[in-house]
């Protein structure tokens, strides 16, 4: 993909001004008093075909925005499109976007086989009526993602973690949807085990033609899969580009901050992890979110938050730039 956002193609997916704010204390009355701001307004694109990449430190909304997007929260505020249409997600979760879950020993009930595990999306959707019909696509589903149609009558617990995620890959691709949230996917497992698991998604895309939207903190696995990567800080999204040029020239200082930290496999290089210091600060900032950790943070960064602007390809929210 060589769009960061593309005019003449219409996005799969539209995500725009998407807030969720979480209540954490209520009055006398019950009503809201306090609140948790989780998603501070994201808007991105996604088109068909493509990985987009969240990345940011753990608690700074990725996981939110996924479950947001999906129907799983109800959002504050904000709109999702897919294919132009505005999703209505307080009615709950929407079929046509699935989710990859961040721990494969959790998401699966250890009382269903496996069979009955992957079979549940297309039983609770309706979507076959013949019994025969949707044992083999359940058939079919193992089989594609690497396991054999023996192993359906088997109980999670007998299979290892990279097997039980690619249970969870099949689950998520049994109805057939227009795109996947693959959340923290890798994150749980064996390092020997996770680039199995990516490339196994990797083939999947191209065989199967799908969308992932990729949450993960781990930006070494999110470049290798994403076409462009969008980097979260605070519910708010600080740089968003294609992710060759994000890595190659990253221009907000938290993203310069995020990639600084990455460590390397050089015992010689010696390299400072703990480069982002300084507060987090409260989630309702007037500013820049980031004003508190940023070394270049100048009086209009506490008093004005910056709008994202176009930038030699990048969408960045910095007053700098
Ligand atoms: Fe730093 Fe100011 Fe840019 Fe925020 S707006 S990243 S505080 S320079």
């Amino acid at each position: 993909m060589n769009n960061t956002e593309s005019p003449n193609i219409k996005p799969l997916l539209s995500v725009k001004n998407l807030k969720k704010h979480f209540v954490t204390k209520k009055n006398f009355f019950g009503h809201p008093k306090e609140y948790a701001y989780s998603l501070n307004g994201i808007s991105f694109d996604i088109n068909k075909g493509e990985t987009l990449g969240l990345v940011g430190e753990s608690g700074c909304g990725k996981t939110t925005a996924g479950r947001t997007i999906m129907g799983i929260y109800k959002p504050t505020d904000g709109e999702v499109y897919l294919h132009g249409e505005r999703l209505d997600l307080t009615k709950g979760p929407e079929k046509r976007i699935q989710m990859i879950f961040q721990d494969p020993y959790a998401c699966l009930n250890p009382r269903m086989t496996v069979g009955e595990i992957i079979g549940e999306p297309l039983e609770i959707n309706h979507v076959y009526e013949d019994k025969k019909a949707k044992q083999n696509r359940i058939y079919e589903l193992l089989e594609l993602v690497g396991l054999s149609k023996e192993q359906a009558n088997r109980f999670p617990h007998e299979f290892s973690g990279g097997q039980r995620q690619r249970i969870g890959i099949a689950r998520a691709l049994a109805v057939n949807p227009d795109i996947i949230i693959c959340d923290e996917p890798i994150s749980a497992l064996d390092v020997s085990i996770q680039a199995q698991v990516v490339n196994l998604m990797r083939r999947l895309q191209k065989e199967l033609g799908l969308t992932y939207l990729f949450i993960a903190h781990d930006l070494a696995m999110v470049k290798y899969i994403s076409d462009r990567v969008a980097v979260m800080y605070m519910g708010e999204i600080m740089e968003l580009a294609e992710a060759e040029a994000l890595y190659a020239n990253p221009m907000h200082p938290y993203t310069k901050s995020l990639l600084a930290a990455i460590p390397v496999p050089d015992p010689d290089v010696h390299q400072d992890i703990s480069i982002i210091k300084g507060e987090i600060g409260a989630a309702d900032v007037v500013g820049c979110p980031f004003a508190l950790r940023c070394s270049q943070a100048s009086d209009r960064c506490f008093k004005e938050k910056p709008v994202i602007k176009d930038v030699e390809g990048h969408k960045i929210a910095c007053h700098l730039l």
